[in-house]
């Protein structure tokens, strides 16, 4: 008797697949965006057309497939991105689940060329054929992947999709949310041969500020509170429109962990019940958050699309973007709610903070007016006038600077590495050269080569140093005993003009520090206390 039970052959496997992570042509461009980020590209090119249904190109130039893998990478559950069962727990790419290509190549028409730097290959899935041919190719470094005729052999999946216009809106805030999420990349985005955005890398503050100002609107970018939070190994930075700039749309909302777009019910909660009575009722705040945690906190393999997560600490993560929010929102709430207006008690509130936050959770974000007070203005561009609760009170910005660049070295993920478009050259004693490659540079986001006896290059530094002439760095960090105070010293030694907006912003992460730290405040060094009688 024939058995009734069979096996599904491999298309229809990943047809089934294929209904689960690709629900439109979005989900496609998502998924190949991912790829080219995890291949470490610095630049994607986006093509599409016909609302991504007749084309959808991406070019990268990434790290690139070897020829004898391209079969492979169009195989179902075939990844170079997890090995065990294990490393699931601790998830840094953005793709591990081995099956986007395979799905989309089994709804699709899908070219897939690469380059590892040496000879190109190339590779042609046509919907029905499962032994495609690998064939030689002109390419450079990187990877192209060409998608065309989306769902032209499941056409019950086809009626579902939307007009052209929407599907295009929906590519195109995949796109906005990769760029936001990925500064240091460069995207271009055409759809039907016309530009519709191109954003170079943005590496330092005032870049990324610009690329947000490109991508939500400069209204969004000029008027937004500044977000920056820090506890329990957890960080929330990022920035969201204040109440009265709410909107009737929740279209600008972005929330990333680890640099993952996600859509969570908990976070989405923690954020509807932070802005409840501050925001008008029906209203939406417009913002972009990153929350940083440890990988392995957080399980991002709980759906295909990767876009909903959990915590191993979902209460912790709830109260701590909960109250930051609420804290950015309204600070006078928080004021009214703690009473808890002067450092000492705030202090004193932090030291008892208990180790599990099940009522009352406190993340060590001040309001500005608890601490620091609210920045009156620049004297020169030495000193920085402020007001708060207790007077007057004049800070000096160098070692302001210098203090809080310390901090953010001595953070258990200290500063990132942020690659330079051009490696720079220095000349150096022999002697210096070797002490210099000693230090643990690496570990502050330094990273040099020698490439001769008296001659290194400077591949990459963190953002703090971007703007130094890395000559005379390297210079005064070849004399360094302590590493990072050699480089925060550096970082701020130069005095300069700072915007309101960060003015703003360096008296609110100074009061992460002083809160974090018990330091008296060097900074501070003239406090005039107003005489309340
Ligand atoms: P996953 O991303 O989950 O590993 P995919 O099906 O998306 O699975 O991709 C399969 C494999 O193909 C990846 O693990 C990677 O090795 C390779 N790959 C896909 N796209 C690229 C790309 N743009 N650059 C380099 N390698 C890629
Ligand atoms: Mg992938």
């Amino acid at each position: 008797m024939n058995s009734r039970i069979k096996l599904l052959s491999p298309m229809v496997a990943n047809q089934i697949a294929a209904g689960e992570v690709i629900e439109r042509p979005a989900s496609v461009l998502k998924e190949l965006l991912e790829n080219s980020l995890d291949a470490e590209s610095t630049r994607i090119d986006i093509e599409i057309d016909g609302g991504g249904c007749g084309l959808i190109r991406v070019r990268d130039n990434g790290h690139g497939i070897d020829a004898d893998d391209l079969p492979l990478a169009l195989s179902r559950h075939a990844t170079s991105k997890i090995h065990s069962v294990e490393d699931l727990s601790h998830i840094v790419s953005l793709g591990f689940r081995g099956e986007a290509l395979a799905s989309i190549a089994s709804v699709s028409h899908l070219t897939l060329t690469s380059s590892t730097g040496k000879e190109a290959a190339q590779i042609t899935v046509e919907g029905e054929t499962l032994s495609p041919t690998v064939t030689t190719a002109s390419h450079p470094r990187g990877t192209t992947v060409e998608v065309k005729d989306l769902f032209f052999n499941t056409p019950v999946r086809r009626k579902f999709l939307r007009t052209k216009k929407t599907e295009f809106n929906y590519i195109e805030d995949i796109v906005k949310r990769m760029a936001l999420s990925h500064f240091n990349v460069a995207f271009r985005f055409v759809h039907h041969n016309r530009e519709v955005f191109l954003l170079q890398p943005a590496l330092t503050k005032a870049e990324q500020q610009k690329r947000v100002a490109k991508l939500y609107g400069s209204h969004f970018s000029n008027n937004s509170l500044v977000v920056l939070a820090q506890a329990e190994g957890l960080q929330l930075t990022g920035w969201i429109s204040p109440p009265e700039e709410s909107r009737a749309h929740n279209d600008l909302q972005s929330f990333f962990i680890n640099g993952r777009m996600v859509r969570d019910k908990l976070l989405n909660h923690a954020l509807r019940e932070a802005a409840k009575n501050i925001v008008p009722e029906g209203r939406h705040s417009a913002y972009v958050l990153y929350l940083q945690c440890d990988p392995n906190t957080v399980d991002v393999n709980v759906h295909p699309t990767k876009h909903e997560v959990r915590f191993s600490q979902p209460r912790l993560i709830h109260d701590f973007v909960n109250s930051t929010i609420r804290n950015v929102l309204a600070p006078q709430s928080h004021v009214m709610e703690t009473a808890a207006v002067s450092m000492a008690a705030y202090e004193y509130r932090v030291r008892e903070t208990p180790a599990t936050y099940n009522t009352s959770f406190t993340p060590t974000l001040l309001t500005d007016d608890e601490v620091l007070g609210k920045a009156i203005g620049q004297f020169k561009k030495n000193y920085l006038l402020t007001e708060n609760e207790q007077g007057l009170v004049l800070i000096d910005l160098v070692r302001a600077q210098q203090a809080l660049f310390l901090w953010q070295l001595q953070q258990p993920q200290p500063l990132l590495a942020q690659p330079l478009l051009l490696p720079m050259s220095v000349q150096l004693a022999a002697e210096a050269v070797e002490q210099l490659l000693e230090l643990p540079l690496d570990d502050y986001g330094i990273e040099l080569q020698r490439i001769g006896e008296q001659q290194l290059t400077v591949r990459a530094l963190p953002e703090i140093l971007q703007q130094s002439d890395v000559q005379v760095l390297c210079e005064h960090l070849v004399k360094a005993d302590d590493v990072p105070a050699a480089i925060a010293k550096f970082a701020a030694r130069l005095p300069r003009e700072f915007s309101k907006a960060e003015q703003q912003r360096l008296l609110q992460q100074l009061a992460t520090v002083q809160a974090e730290q018990d330091i008296s405040s060097a900074w501070q060094i003239i406090s005039l206390p107003v005489n309340n009688r």
